[in-house]
């Protein structure tokens, strides 16, 4: 009888579905393991002060080369690396990693350059966070006012105390805190005036279509003068073409970042972008 009732409980799996849970089963065991095998690297892409062209930070961003898989980007893999728990590992990890680069490019250029992490919620909300990043900002010798921890609105959404302590005691620690994809989210704006967030980073969406779509031209300003009423930096998203620079210089964008400038790269050829960076800027 319970073998029955089991049977009609999953009756409506279609054989599609259980490849597609098989799927996912196994790239899980595959991620479980990818740490210790060393299958994760950062890339890393630069922002730059949209007048001057001039670096000023990095974003560090997250790859996965397995064997089987090739390599793996972050929309693939985050999602299931949130579902499992793995994500705290992983982003300890990430943020180690980064936090040293930055160090690195100190020693190399003489410049403070600031570095930016994505962090997910359930990595945000995990009791030991705030704890892992000064312990890392610690170990590494880097100033807390170099990192920029970049959150999504998602975040933001579920509007609990706990998200809100958190993000204060980062803020008063000194560590940087970003609204990332700004404009994709569903939340309201009040948010903006309770959070200590320093930057708002203006979705690709809006950027791309920045000299096609009049209405994509008009949010970015009014992202942007909203920002800074606020007192907020801005970070352009996506910038691909010259063109899109020479609007959001127009408009006062602090900061840019996109393909434009650079993709993101393996560290060994951010470090030659970097040298090459700073004899022009020299
Ligand atoms: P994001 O934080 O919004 O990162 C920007 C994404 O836009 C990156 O995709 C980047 O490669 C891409 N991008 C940069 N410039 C351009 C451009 O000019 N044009 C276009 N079309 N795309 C551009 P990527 O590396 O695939 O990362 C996707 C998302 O995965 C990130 O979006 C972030 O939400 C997440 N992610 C990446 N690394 C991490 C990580 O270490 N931890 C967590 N939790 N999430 C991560
Ligand atoms: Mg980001
Ligand atoms: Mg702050
Ligand atoms: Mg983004």
């Amino acid at each position: 009888q319970a073998k029955s009732k089991g049977k009609s409980a999953y009756a409506h799996f279609t054989p599609e579905m259980t490849e597609v849970s098989q799927d996912r089963l196994q790239m899980e065991s595959r991620l479980r393991r990818a740490l210790e095998l060393k299958e994760l690297e950062l890339n890393f892409q630069p922002i730059v002060h949209t007048d001057s062209g001039n670096l000023c930070a990095v974003e560090a961003l997250l790859r996965w080369r397995n064997p089987a898989m090739g390599l793996v980007m972050p929309d693939r893999f985050i999602p299931l690396a949130e579902d499992t728990g793995l994500i705290i590992p992983i982003g300890e990890w990430v943020l180690e990693q980064a936090c040293q680069a930055a160090v690195r490019w100190k020693a190399v250029t003489g410049r403070d350059i600031g570095i930016s992490v994505n962090v997910s919620p359930r990595q945000f909300r995990d009791p030991g966070f705030p704890d892992a990043v000064m312990r890392t900002l610690a170990d590494c010798g880097l100033a807390p006012a170099l990192l920029e921890l970049e959150v999504t609105e998602r975040l933001i959404l579920d509007n609990s105390i706990e998200t809100a302590e958190i993000l204060r005691r980062l803020d008063r620690a000194g560590v940087r805190l970003s609204v990332d994809d700004f404009g994709t989210g569903y939340s309201a704006l009040s948010y903006l005036k309770s959070y200590p967030f320093d930057t708002l980073k203006i979705d690709k969406s809006f950027v791309q279509d920045v000299m096609k779509e009049p209405e994509d031209a008009s949010l970015v300003k009014a992202i942007i003068n909203m920002a800074h009423s606020l007192g907020l930096r801005v970070i352009a998203e996506g910038v691909e073409e010259e063109a899109q620079t020479h609007f959001l210089k127009q408009e006062g964008c602090d900061f840019s970042q996109g393909y434009f400038y650079s993709r993101p790269l393996p560290h060994q050829k951010f470090e030659e972008w970097l040298e090459s960076n700073e004899r022009v800027q020299a």
